[in-house]
Order: C-alpha cells, then sequence, then structure tokens
C-alpha cells in the first residue's frame, strides 16, 4: 500500500520546515497505530511525504479495508501550533505475485495506481489494475530504465507538429499558426519509443520533471532558431502534466528560457489536461495566474475526455480548448458527431476562448470543423509529427 498525503507542500510553506517535520512524524505514528505488526512490515516512509505498508497474506477486498480504515484514521485534525490541520491521501495499493514478482514492481505498479487516483479525485485509494496501462511491472522497469539512459545519453528527440489555420472555403490557403512539442525516445534497440508508453511511466517516476524540462528547452532553442531564419510561426505549444505544475518552479523555469532565448512569452501556450483541474488546488490556480502573468496562454488539452467537471471553464483563465481527436473521427458522415462538434466550438466561443480541433486526417473533416467555425486545425491530414531538424524546411513551404 502506497500513500502519499497531499498538498504536504503547503503546509510546509504555511507553517515551516519544522512544523512539517513534526506534523509528518504525527502523521506516521497516527498510520502505525492501524498497522498490525503481526501482518504488516514497520511502515517505510518514501521521500518527503509518502509511505509504504506491506501486508502478508492479503488479498484485495482485505487491502481495500486496510486502505478505508488508514483514510478514515486521517479524518481528525491534526494540531500545528495549536490549529487544526486537516490532512487527506491517496493511496495505491498493488499485490504480489499478481500485479508484480519483484518487490521493485510491486513498490512501482503501487505507486502507479496511486497517481492514476490522484489525477482523479484527492482522497482516493486506488488498487492497481494492470488493463489500465497494459505493462506488466518488469515492462514498466524497463521503461522507467530507458527514460532514465534516453535523459542521460542523448536520448530523447523533439517532434513537432504544425497547428494551421484556414478559412472555410473549399481550397483555400492553409497557414502555419504555431507548433506543438511532442516527444519520442530513440531506443537503441527497439526503435522510436510512443509518449503513450512512457509519458504515464514518467509522471509515476517523477521523470516527466527533467522530461519537461529537456523538452521545453529545446522547443525555445528552435522556435528561436526557426524564427531568426524566417519561419513565421506564431506559437510553440508544451504539454504540462499534473506533476510538473505542482512541483513548482514550472513558471520560473519557462521564464528563464524566454530570456535566455530572447522569446516573447505571448508565443508560449502550455497544454493541460482536463484532470489537472480535479484536485481542487491552489497551486493549480497559482500556477495558472503566474503563467498569464507571465503573457503566456493556456490551452484546454483533449478537451471533453476527461473526467471534471464543466465548471472550471467559469473561474480558470484558458485562452484555448482543443477538442480531441476522439470526436472527429466520424465528423464528416455522422450527423450526431458533427453536431457534438458544432455545439462544443460554440461553446467555447461563447466563452471567449479559441477552439483548435485536433486529429483531422481527411479534407472533409477540416471542412467540417472549418464550417462549424473551428479557429485551428491540426492532424495528419496537414502534416505528421516531424523532427525538428526537419520541420523548418517543411513549415516554411506548409
Ligand atoms: P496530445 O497532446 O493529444 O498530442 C497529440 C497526439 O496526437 C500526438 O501523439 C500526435 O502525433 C497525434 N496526432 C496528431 N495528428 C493526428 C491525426 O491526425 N490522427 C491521429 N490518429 N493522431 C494524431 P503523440 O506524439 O504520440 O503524443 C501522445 C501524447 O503524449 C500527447 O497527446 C501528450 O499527451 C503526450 N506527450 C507527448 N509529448 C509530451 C511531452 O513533452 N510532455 C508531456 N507531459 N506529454 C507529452
Ligand atoms: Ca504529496
Ligand atoms: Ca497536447
Ligand atoms: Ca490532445
Amino acid at each position: 500500500l502506497h500513500m502519499d498525503i497531499n498538498h504536504f507542500r503547503w503546509i510546509n510553506e504555511s507553517f515551516g520546515q519544522d512544523a512539517g517535520s513534526q506534523l509528518l512524524r504525527d502523521i506516521a505514528n497516527r498510520l502505525e497505530d492501524q498497522l498490525d505488526p503481526q501482518l504488516c512490515l514497520p511502515l517505510a516512509r518514501l521521500g518527503s511525504d509518502e509511505f509504504v505498508a506491506a501486508f502478508a497474506d492479503i488479498d484485495a477486498p482485505g487491502l481495500a479495508r486496510h486502505a478505508r480504515t488508514l483514510q478514515r484514521n486521517m479524518l481528525e485534525p491534526f494540531e500545528v501550533f495549536d490549529q487544526q490541520v486537516f490532512v487527506s491521501m491517496n493511496l495505491g495499493g498493488a499485490l504480489f505475485p499478481q500485479h508484480a514478482a519483484t518487490a521493485e514492481g510491486l513498490l512501482k505498479v503501487a505507486e502507479l495506481a496511486l497517481h492514476r487516483g490522484k489525477e482523479r479525485s484527492p482522497g482516493e485509494y486506488r488498487l492497481y489494475r494492470p488493463s489500465t496501462v497494459h505493462l506488466p511491472a518488469h515492462e514498466m522497469i524497463a521503461l522507467e530504465r530507458d527514460l532514465h539512459r534516453a535523459l542521460n545519453e542523448d536520448g530523447l528527440r523533439l517532434m513537432l507538429q504544425p497547428i494551421v489555420t484556414a478559412d472555410s472555403q473549399p481550397n483555400a490557403r492553409v497557414t502555419l499558426a504555431g507548433v506543438e512539442a511532442l516527444v519520442r525516445i530513440e531506443h537503441p534497440e527497439r526503435g522510436v519509443l510512443s509518449p503513450d508508453t512512457f509519458i504515464p511511466v514518467a509522471e509515476a517516476s517523477g521523470l516527466i520533471l527533467p522530461l519537461g524540462a529537456w523538452v521545453m528547452e529545446q522547443g525555445l532553442a528552435w522556435l528561436a532558431d526557426a524564427t531568426r531564419q524566417g519561419l513565421d510561426t506564431q506559437t510553440i505549444a508544451f504539454n504540462v502534466s499534473a506533476r510538473e505544475i505542482h512541483a513548482g518552479g514550472l513558471v520560473e523555469r519557462l521564464a528563464d528560457g524566454l530570456e535566455r532565448h530572447d522569446l516573447a512569452a505571448q508565443r508560449i501556450i502550455l497544454e493541460v489536461t482536463e484532470n489537472v483541474m480535479l484536485e481542487r488546488d491552489s497551486v493549480v490556480r497559482e500556477t495558472f495566474d503566474a503563467l498569464r502573468a507571465l503573457g503566456c496562454k493556456l490551452a484546454i488539452d483533449d478537451f471533453g475526455t476527461g473526467f471534471s467537471s464543466l465548471s472550471y471553464l467559469q473561474h480558470l483563465p484558458f485562452d484555448i480548448v482543443k477538442i480531441d481527436r476522439c470526436f472527429v473521427g466520424e465528423v464528416h458522415t455522422a450527423p450526431r458527431q458533427a453536431a457534438l462538434v458544432a455545439a462544443m466550438i460554440e461553446m467555447g466561443h461563447a466563452l471567449g476562448l479559441s477552439v483548435t480541433v485536433e486529429g483531422i486526417e481527411l479534407h472533409e473533416q477540416a471542412s467540417r470543423c472549418l464550417a462549424s467555425g473551428a479557429d485551428h486545425l491540426q492532424g495528419y491530414y496537414f502534416c505528421r509529427p516531424l523532427p525538428a531538424a526537419e520541420a523548418l524546411a517543411r513549415f516554411i513551404t506548409l
């Protein structure tokens, strides 16, 4: 059972390090009180605010019962400087040997379950479900190793995909509006690895932080270079994971990069998925405000596929909504899908947002979305993601 205390950074910042450490000791004591030493190894602490408990002879319902007990036990407030502080935690569980055959693997998949839960709702317990990742533990460990190697040995590749504008006239000229940065791993034996496989592992392991920093640095360097060479691209969009926002430092890193590459913040778009909004967390709000204050734009990525309610649209400062490609496949043949896309575009506009439609693979899909008022389009029909070096030459002729 892997446990992670939520918002601990906030407690440290508000009350100071000493109070934070004391609180962690109190939390650990309270957790330990609930653990039967006959059934459970001593509680282990990981990182600053994470704990692991290992139980003998336990099944899935048994683990869920323990998780509930531990969680319930957190409901009573803790005392910090005579103030009552409420603490919530997320838990992830994994079973030996069903989910992983080694201690290392077990820790890994429990952590993954925890982070999946955390993305959806704070204060939740989740049992690892292999089907949601399609990866056995030994493959995840291998992927994490690949990621480490790619980071240290020049194995990451930056790809860029154009985002275009056009008006809805037939054969209207397509113009480049901006690019999206997409990362790949170039594996010495297995060839190019897709981010859909390694990004979840990067998020669970924390390697998303150096990875995100690498992508941002390369992307900014590319934009500066492209601008010097006369490419008329306005913006570059970066994908940002929840974990990167919660880790802090994103805004400072971006500001520093912009200054070094002499780029205006107005040319930067940060894309986050709806799941980032689930943790009703001041860190998200503050980061968004700071990014806006810097001059960057914010985009909601994969719109319509997440689990959050639309209420965040009222009070979070977005500029762009990107309609997920799952809404686009039949947009030119299925009237219901066309109606849905048209309604999403209209809603975006009513809220003052610019609307991008992703996953355009066919001319008819492009025309339909343009006719419904889409501001920008992205997809294989216009161009696949290209290696940074090729992108420049190719985009000039787009
Ligand atoms: P995304 O942000 O939704 O990125 C768009 C994905 O759709 C890209 O897949 C792109 O290649 C693909 N795509 C573009 N046009 C079409 C099309 O017409 N048809 C189809 N079927 N697909 C199209 P990719 O590059 O494999 O990236 C997958 C996901 O990985 C991204 O989805 C994003 O969530 C994540 N990702 C990629 N790079 C990064 C990164 O640097 N940081 C983070 N945090 N996530 C990243
Ligand atoms: Ca935490
Ligand atoms: Ca994206
Ligand atoms: Ca997307």
